[in-house]
């Protein structure tokens, strides 16, 4: 695509200081836990959850709200539920099938055993992992509605994001949770095996979860706990929060520190790791450095869980991370550990479409989290190493299939071409931007980008603009040649 480099500087937008964009101006010694409001409408999720870990089964029922909140009304809504992927087939990169199915093959769903709306059974399309719920009466806007779901499931015994081992069982992208509506319509997409195949809005989550007595149960908010003689009631509660995530073990061991700043580190682990205090420093740290450069932690806690993952070595959710055990026990840095919490900041606060912009959360972290390992010369270094070894790629005729940041996950065949892609050249751009922009003008840029869409959800063309507006500059062509060019733009300053 050709594009018009006017080279004219753009009008400023409002000036901003970076030391006024913090929804909290400073760390206070203990935080809220309560962000800004949103300004739209937020679905609470009510969810009452019985866990039988032997079986590795769950009972559940789900209430959330829904309000139509475009000028039409609507017919039906839509429910993501990523569990049924995993009733058949492998929907995972063939890369992996091997780490992920190292029990051997392994399948769980989530089924939808009841649903009505307003108390009034409504009829339930399912198709893959798509939930239709067809309404009795349109739902005109402005106007709210309760869905209520029962279902059952089954945790696979595999290495992913919902999983189990012999020692834990753990609940990522588990809950079904309401399809994204926007200006295209709802987002009813299937599961992809590359990337992180979600799109969420923030929302409220109200989650009981009743296991054995013996059972620790870390998750997604705050936690209180309750005991009957032979059940043990978890109780979490958590406010915008893009999804809910959670884990559940009668081994884990904890170990906690509290940062200067009051945020209390959770980690919970099942093996003997000898690492935890380097493990607990490091993401305090992270937490640091991500509130130095965007804007402070909102949440009271952040906890770690050690879970069996596939290739990926951490997954990031809502006040909680997962890392893979094999990880945990023998990376030295644990870089995929900052890279997680950095997802807090990006992807939960500040929302995108993962599934057709995963540069947006995954190239800005990647980015982001330098600082925490390198100096400005290391980071420099890296990157005309990342930028040689890219060029080199994308200059091969036959490989790889994908060479742009507008490729959607479905366009990808390989998870290293993925990696290559929305990690490696979105960080590169994003260094790119930083190298443009200057430290101080990213760091307004992220602020900026903080101010306008924590909780929100951030499109390709709201993150230009703000960096637009931020510094001052037309950016249209940096971004077009970064973005949707086969090749990549020079690197900046011309390389060593
Ligand atoms: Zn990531």
């Amino acid at each position: 695509m050709l594009c018009a480099c006017s080279g004219t500087a753009k009008t400023p937008g409002p000036s901003v200081s970076v030391s006024e964009l913090p929804l909290q101006e400073s760390h206070s010694p203990t935080p809220s836990a309560t962000p800004a409001p949103a300004l739209q409408p937020v679905s609470r999720y009510n969810v009452e959850l019985t866990v039988s870990p032997v079986e590795r089964t769950v009972t559940g029922i789900m209430r959330v709200s829904f309000t139509n909140t475009t000028p039409q009304p609507m017919f039906s809504i839509y429910i993501n539920a990523p569990l049924n992927a995993f009733e058949s087939g492998s929907p995972v990169p063939e890369e992996f099938n091997g780490k992920t199915y190292a029990n051997g093959l392994d399948y769980g769903y989530i089924h939808i055993t009841s649903a009505d709306v307003d108390n009034d059974p409504v009829q339930v399309n399912v198709t893959g992992t798509v939930i239709e719920i067809s309404l009795s009466e349109q739902l005109q806007p402005n106007n709210r509605l309760e869905l209520r779901l029962g279902f059952e499931a089954k945790v696979p015994m595999i290495n992913h994001r919902t999983g189990a081992n012999e020692h834990a069982i753990w609940f990522g992208n588990f809950l079904p949770t309401l399809a994204v509506y926007d200006e295209f319509g709802w987002h009813t997409e299937p599961y992809y095996s590359m990337g992180d195949p979600f799109y969420t809005e923030a929302a409220d989550y109200n989650v009981s979860i009743s296991t054995p007595l013996d059972y620790i149960v870390v998750g997604t908010g705050e936690q209180t706990t309750s005991a009957t003689p032979d059940t043990k009631v978890s109780r979490f509660s958590a406010t915008l929060a893009r999804d809910f995530a959670f884990a559940i073990s009668n081994e884990y061991v904890l170990s906690t520190l509290t940062t200067k700043t009051g945020v209390y580190i959770d980690l919970y682990t099942y093996t003997d790791i000898t690492n935890k205090d380097y493990v607990l420093t490091l993401a305090e740290k992270s937490l640091d450095w991500f509130s130095s450069q965007i804007s402070p932690y909102p949440f009271q806690q952040l906890v770690i869980a050690e879970v069996g993952l596939f290739g990926s070595i951490g997954m990031e959710y809502p006040q909680i991370v997962f890392i893979d055990s094999e990880y945990l026990r023998t990376s030295e840095k644990l870089e995929s550990l900052a890279h997680e919490i950095g997802h807090q900041w990006f992807y939960n606060i500040i929302g995108n479409n993962q599934i057709d912009n995963a540069w947006m959360d995954e190239g800005l972290t990647t980015f982001v989290q330098e600082g925490i390992f390198g100096s400005k010369a290391d980071i420099n270094s890296k990157m005309w190493d990342n930028y040689s070894y890219l060029e080199d790629i994308l200059t091969e005729p036959t490989e790889p299939t994908t060479r742009r940041l507008s490729s959607r996950l479905n366009e990808f065949t390989k998870w290293s071409d993925y990696y290559r892609i929305h990690y490696l050249r979105g960080e590169l751009m994003f260094y790119a931007l930083a190298e443009e922009l200057g430290e101080d003008g990213f760091k307004q840029f992220l602020g900026e980008y903080y101010r306008r869409f924590a909780f929100k959800i951030a499109t390709p063309e709201d993150l230009i603009d703000t960096a637009e507006d931020s510094s001052g500059q037309d950016l249209t062509c940096f971004f077009d040649g970064w973005i949707n060019d086969e090749t990549l733009p020079p690197f900046p300053n011309g390389g060593e």
